[in-house]
């Protein structure tokens, strides 16, 4: 991390920038940013912080390149992959920008919606997050997507806006406070909502992905939607005491009923072993559902007690400010 401060007294934009096997699209990418920035250098200083997070590819050889070539490129090489998110909060830790901006690097992002986010902070928002009004991503990922923002907002307790990505610009004060939120499973865009400070949407439409794949496979966005869940919400928890009483509730009705018969009937005994069986199995599975609940949050509590650091920085190329 450095302390440094930008060359000259103009106010400071940084685009937060994380790659993950994008060799094939830095450059097109970069210079579809670079068009965009450009509207901006008349008012503002202008920085691209990349971090590469453990790329197989090439690309932080692609980083270096851009880097030779544009002193505007810094670049923060992890010594490993992280993951997407860490990679961001790398790059929130490194910046002493007045304004952050988090784009993607697949040009899923398009950089000149950057402007209109630019043009809410000048109006005084303190977070700009880009909303998406389309997703031309594929029916199951439009789908997760909409089943995972419905169960986030009904189960956390705070609001976390609806289609958005971590695809924002934040105010220096914004991220000052995120750089205090040091959870290991990290939902950014939650922990953002967190903060609070003055918040407003503006939408875009998503584009495909440029070229290469996802770095979000399933596994991961399983994961995310976790971190989402279990770290903004206990309701899971209460979940538990609810499916309980449920369950002693209808264990109830089920002695009521066994008592009526057995005396109103008294030559039928009530009838047997296979309801027995499917009522201790059925309880069985909810239990160890339930314990499942249960150690999700052990698990997140454990690693947060080991503490790690976050990531680790390999090589910083360039000076970050
Ligand atoms: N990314 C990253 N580390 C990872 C996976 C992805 O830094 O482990 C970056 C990736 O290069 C891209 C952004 O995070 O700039 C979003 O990832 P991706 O496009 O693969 O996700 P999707 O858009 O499919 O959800
Ligand atoms: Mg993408």
């Amino acid at each position: 991390m450095s302390d440094t401060t930008a060359p000259s007294t103009r106010r400071t934009i940084s685009f937060l920038l994380p790659v993950y096997d994008e060799a094939e699209n830095i450059e097109v990418f970069h210079a579809a940013l670079v068009e965009s920035a450009a509207h901006l250098e008349d008012r503002y200083d202008v920085q691209f912080l990349y971090v590469d997070d453990g790329s197989s590819d090439g690309s932080l050889a692609v980083l270096k390149g851009l880097h030779d070539r544009d002193p505007r490129v810094v670049v923060l090489a992890l010594s490993r992959n992280f993951g997407h998110q860490k990679a961001v909060t790398a790059a929130l830790d490194a910046c002493h920008a007045d304004a952050a901006i988090i784009m993607d690097t697949d040009l899923q992002d398009p950089p000149r919606v950057s402007l209109d986010l630019v043009a809410a902070w000048e109006a005084g928002a303190d977070v700009v997050y880009a909303q998406r009004l389309t997703r031309d991503d594929s029916a199951f990922k439009r789908a997760t997507a909409h089943v995972f923002y419905r169960v986030l907002t009904r189960a956390a307790s705070i609001d976390i806006p609806r289609n958005t990505g971590d695809f924002r610009l934040l105010d220096r004060k914004v991220v000052d406070e995120l750089r205090l939120y040091r959870e290991h499973n990290r939902f950014l865009r939650g922990m953002v909502s967190h903060v609070g400070f003055t918040q407003v949407a503006v939408p875009f439409h998503r584009d495909k992905r440029h070229g290469g794949s996802t770095g979000y496979p399933i596994s991961k966005m399983v994961k995310l939607a976790g971190d989402g869940i279990f770290g903004f919400s206990t309701a899971p928890l209460q979940l538990i005491s609810r499916v309980g009483m449920a369950f002693s509730l209808l264990s109830l009705l089920g002695i009521v009923y066994a008592l009526v018969v057995r005396l109103a009937y008294p030559e039928n005994a009530v009838p047997g072993w296979a309801f027995l069986a499917i009522t201790l199995f059925l309880i069985g599975g909810v239990q160890i559902s339930m314990l499942g609940i249960l150690g999700s949050y052990l698990g997140r509590v454990y690693v947060e007690v080991q503490d790690r650091p976050l990531y680790s920085v390999a090589d910083t190329i360039g000076d970050p400010w």
